[in-house]
């Protein structure tokens, strides 16, 4: 098969289209011809290389895929793929908490993922695809709505009538955040940089919208909430964002994080976290339940990932660079 890897760590020009051997399948697993793979974050960081953990070399990234089952399984089956590897044996997994599994793993992550025509997966990580739904916006959803679902519902159990404010609207886990916190009846604040994003943003759902690069996010949300603050903060941005996230909650809220794009470090005074009485919680992924759950919302159209532009599978390094240019709203899908 052809596939899209890099041998070494570096920039966008390490990646290779290239022949690889296709990859054999073991009990339990089923192998799928990949039609689209969307990118993610966790793909630049693994490309650059990472400080405390090793990527096996060479190595294929991609978590988000669609596509139809070729063998092992129902071949022929149109699939979105459960983009989370856990052992299925564990406490945690029969208790349906498989994203705490000890060897929870994130498809393409430590295994070889999506930037493939073939990818290997459990057969438990096959989740079938409503006909009349495409495989470019159907690779758009796995990872990004089912971590945004967890970061609203699970984590920060997000109640109707309460306020949330969504940064980075045009970010994969923001558009996810600000359509599904609108549908579970809360008033959404969103930041985003520039007219356009922010336009899409209100599109999107968002009741209100903050243009991070000229205006002063804390103090707008104060303006926006008659100076009581968000309950919900969904944060992924990291040590850029995170003091205003902190002073934008309203006592008793809550600040969930499941990145950080913009460095590790976060820093808060604990008076202010004691006295508001605020929860900081961190999230990675979510269950295997919890995206079937979310899924159904998107089959039947209530949910709709935002595709910003497709590359071939050869091309994946033209889509790193737009990716790491922040150019994008939603999400980036190559195609193969
Ligand atoms: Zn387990």
């Amino acid at each position: 098969m052809f596939a899209t890897r890099f041998h070494e760590h570096g920039g966008p020009e390490v990646l290779r289209y290239e022949e690889v051997p296709d990859p054999t399948i073991g009990p339990g697993e089923v192998l799928v011809r990949v039609r689209a793979c969307a990118l993610n974050h966790l793909d630049l960081w693994q490309r650059r290389g990472l400080e405390r953990v090793r990527i096996p070399l060479p190595h294929i990234s991609g978590a988000e895929v669609a596509g139809e089952v070729v063998e092992g399984g129902p071949v022929g089956q149109r699939v979105l793929l459960q983009p989370g590897l856990s052992c299925g044996r564990c406490l945690a997994c029969l208790s349906g908490d498989d994203n705490l599994c000890a060897s929870y793993d994130v498809l393409g992550y430590q295994s070889d993922g999506g930037y493939a025509e073939l990818v290997k997966v459990p057969a438990a990580n096959l989740v079938p695809l409503p006909d009349g739904l495409g495989f470019v916006e159907a690779a758009a959803f796995p990872l990004t709505f089912l971590t945004a679902w967890h970061m609203l519902t699970t984590k920060a159990a997000l109640r109707a009538g309460e306020v949330v404010l969504v940064l980075a609207a045009g970010n994969g886990v923001g558009q996810a955040a600000i359509q599904i916190a609108r549908l579970l009846g809360a008033r959404v604040l969103a930041t985003a940089g520039g007219d356009d994003k922010l336009e899409r943003a209100r599109a999107l759902g968002a009741d209100e919208v903050i243009d991070h690069y000229d205006q002063d996010v804390v103090s707008e949300v104060r303006r926006l909430t008659a100076g009581r603050g968000v309950d919900v903060v969904i944060e992924h941005v990291g040590e850029a964002t995170w003091p205003r996230s902190v002073r934008s909650l309203a006592r008793g809220g809550r600040l969930v994080t499941c990145g950080a794009t913009t460095g590790p470090r976060g820093e808060i005074d604990l008076r202010y976290l004691f006295a508001k009485q605020i929860a900081l919680l961190g999230s990675y992924m979510g269950t295997k339940a919890e995206l079937l759950r979310v899924a159904r919302l998107f089959f039947t159209g209530r949910l709709r990932p935002v595709v910003d532009t497709r590359f071939p599978l050869a091309a994946a390094a033209d889509a790193h660079r737009r990716l790491e240019a922040r150019q994008a709203f939603g999400k980036i899908v190559l195609e193969c």
